[in-house]
């Protein structure tokens, strides 16, 4: 770091805080990444643009910054932080702030495909009277906060404001007004994956810390990249991740950026695996326990320090509005220590419960309870919590402690209680007859089959956010197709016919690239929809119809058959089942992979996914992971 005498400090920092950012600075930045495509030289963008911010900029500044290259305005856990306006309401912003009629708006938009381009146009083509003063990142970013936040009646009228005031002020010669759109919509699309604003985060700490950039050990920076995934994955809020690693140095970060009570952390996920045996393969000579997999909703509980009880979703949203049932009945199962319950954070799944049967009831039970402002005395679906994991135990994050002392902890300081509270029901051993058995009993009693984990030693720590090979998810009723249901996008829709007049008959589904930002077209479903799911998916999916596909819409634009004959906005996630995975002239699911893409045979709908975000939704390299499984057995 560069020593400064105080005065001089004062004075630089004091010059810092003072100095405004040009919106126009960061969108030339955006600019670029969006004409490269090499993921490297896009990571060195990034890092060259951050490292320049903590040179001469605050930390303050970052973190917005940091915001508006993920299109987000707070942690994932923080509510009303959504943008994705519809292209009604920034046609008619476009329109109003612009002079330009709504209908010749509309039609450039259906020509050009992307409505950040028709607004930069728009924006170079009017005369500007007076120069209106520049926009500044701390002015987008609190705008973009009250746009988002803004509800109610006057909403609409008071964003539409509020976003004239912007792209007024947006500068002809720069890209603002397209990004600016693009933002509003909830997508900037330059093929900037959120794990490369991590790298370019850790590589601008690194070299902001080095006394000679140039001598900067490649294997330092490898690991200051995965000391960022790590810290993040415990605490997924980049304010606080960057101001600890500027106050503490970035490899320190770890000592300062752990578990905390109150703040979700990225679930562990599992890999799907086809058979038992397959499970004994993996696990050979490991000892590993098989639980129950509960088909519910995962429920991360946190205990806070002040004796709050918060529920999040697998998804990191607050629920605790949803569960005041569960809330209210937490502590009776905590071992209090001198009347005070310790803090801890416990991974569940919550489950519908019969009281009279005294037996779980299927998701779809669960999913008939009211979302939000649930009141205790109107509940009908009563809940058992199944608890199968605990990360933190008074003040002590327990994540790298073997899975079989994490479950003591929970087992000393539980205390179960038939159809409330329950820890998962578990079987250590490795004896084909009985696992198989043991996967048929989990079935008889209402659950989807098992997960499989290790017990002992490194390989059973936690893995915030990771899909780990040491928990395999053992589906019984995939076993036959590819282990697996997937999770896939709604982008499109086909026009009913028969007896399916009035409502869509078909969709079109995508997976996610993460890597792109991109969905990638998989297949088109018209299977397992009963009359009231079609019905209700037209209401929910009617007003998501947009005019033109997103220009991240990866399909074939020459066969009619892909073609949906409506789009939507990405807003929905079908889980779905299949008969297996091919190579499809049509579909472009990890196309890049193979240069056709893969597609679902004979898919078929099994729900709704709405506790999963739709970045979230099964990846393309997930898609690719299935085919190449599927291959290696066959
Ligand atoms: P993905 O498809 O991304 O893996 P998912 O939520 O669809 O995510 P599932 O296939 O349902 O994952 O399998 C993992 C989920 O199973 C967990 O997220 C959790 O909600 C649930 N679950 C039920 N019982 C257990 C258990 N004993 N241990 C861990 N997870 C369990």
């Amino acid at each position: 770091l560069i020593k400064l005498s105080e005065k001089e400090h004062e004075k630089h920092v004091g010059e810092k805080l003072s100095a405004k950012i040009p919106y126009s600075k960061l969108t030339d930045v955006l600019d670029k990444i969006e004409a490269e495509s090499s993921r490297l030289k896009i990571t060195a963008i990034v890092s060259e643009f951050f490292l320049e911010i903590l040179k001469q900029s605050t930390v303050d500044k970052l973190v917005k910054i940091v915001y508006l290259f993920i299109n987000r305005l707070g942690p994932d856990y923080e509510p009303d932080l959504e943008l994705g306006l519809g292209e009604t309401i920034l046609i008619k912003a476009i329109s109003e702030c612009y002079g330009r009629p709504s209908t010749k708006i509309k039609k450039d938009y259906q020509e050009v495909g992307d409505l950040g381009l028709v607004a930069q146009k728009s924006r170079s083509g009017q005369p500007t009277m007076f120069k209106p003063a520049p926009l500044d990142v701390d002015q987008v970013f609190e705008n973009l906060t009250k746009i988002a936040k803004s509800t109610g009646k006057d909403s609409q009228a008071k964003k539409i404001s509020l976003i004239n005031k912007m792209l007024t002020a947006c500068n002809a010669k720069s890209s603002e007004a397209k990004f600016l759109i693009r933002s509003l919509e909830g997508k900037l699309r330059i093929g900037l994956a959120e794990k490369t604003v991590l790298i370019g985060l850790a590589q601008a700490f690194v070299n902001y810390e080095a006394k000679d950039s140039k001598r900067i050990n490649p294997e330092k920076l490898t690991q200051s990249e995965d000391v960022v995934r790590e810290a993040f994955s415990q605490i997924p809020n980049y304010e606080i991740l960057i101001r600890n690693a500027y106050e503490y140095g970035i490899f320190n970060l770890l000592d300062h950026c752990q578990l905390t009570p109150g703040i979700p952390l990225k679930p562990m996920l599992a890999k799907p695996t086809k058979s038992i045996s397959e499970v004994l393969d993996r696990f050979q000579g490991e000892e590993f326990t098989c639980e129950y997999k509960y088909d519910g909703e995962r429920a991360q509980v946190h205990l806070l320090h002040d004796g709050t009880v918060r529920i999040y979703s697998r998804n990191s949203e607050d629920m605790s509005e949803r569960y005041p049932d569960l809330i209210s009945i937490m502590k009776d199962f905590i071992k209090t220590q001198e009347g005070q319950a310790p803090s801890m954070i416990l991974d569940c799944e919550a489950v519908a419960w019969d009281r009279v049967a005294n037996k779980i009831l299927p998701f779809q039970v669960l999913s008939t309870r009211k979302r939000k402002d649930v009141d205790e005395k109107d509940i009908t679906v009563h809940i058992c919590l199944f608890a199968f994991d605990i990360l933190y135990f008074d003040n002590e994050p327990l994540i790298t402690k073997s899975l079989k002392e994490r479950r003591q902890v929970m087992e000393e300081n539980l205390t179960p209680m038939d159809g409330k509270f329950q820890f998962a029901t578990a079987k250590n051993s490795s004896n084909l007859d009985e696992l198989q058995q043991f996967l048929d009993q989990s079935v008889k009693d209402s659950c989807e089959g098992l997960m499989v984990k290790m017990l002992n030693g490194k390989e059973s720590y936690y893995e915030p956010s990771k899909r780990s090979r040491n928990w395999l998810k053992l589906k019984k009723d995939y076993l036959a197709g590819v282990g697996d249901s997937l999770d896939l996008v709604v982008i499109g829709a086909y026009i009913g016919r028969g007896k399916r007049t009035g409502n869509y008959g078909g969709f079109l589904l995508a997976s996610y690239n993460q890597d792109t930002g991109e969905y990638e077209t998989t297949c088109k479903i018209g299977t397992g929809f009963s009359d009231e799911d079609l019905a209700s998916l037209h209401t929910k999916l009617k007003p998501t119809e947009i005019s033109v596909p997103k220009p991240y819409y990866v399909y074939d634009t020459t066969n009619s058959n892909a073609k949906p004959d409506v789009w939507f906005e990405p807003t929905t996630i079908f889980e779905v089942l299949t008969a297996d995975l091919s190579l499809s002239p049509i579909y472009k699911a990890a196309h890049q992979e193979y240069g056709k893409g893969i597609s679902l045979r004979f898919p078929r709908f099994l729900r709704i996914r709405d506790d999963k975000g739709i970045e979230d939704a099964t990846s393309s390299t997930q898609v690719s992971e299935f085919y190449e499984r599927q291959a290696s057995v066959n």
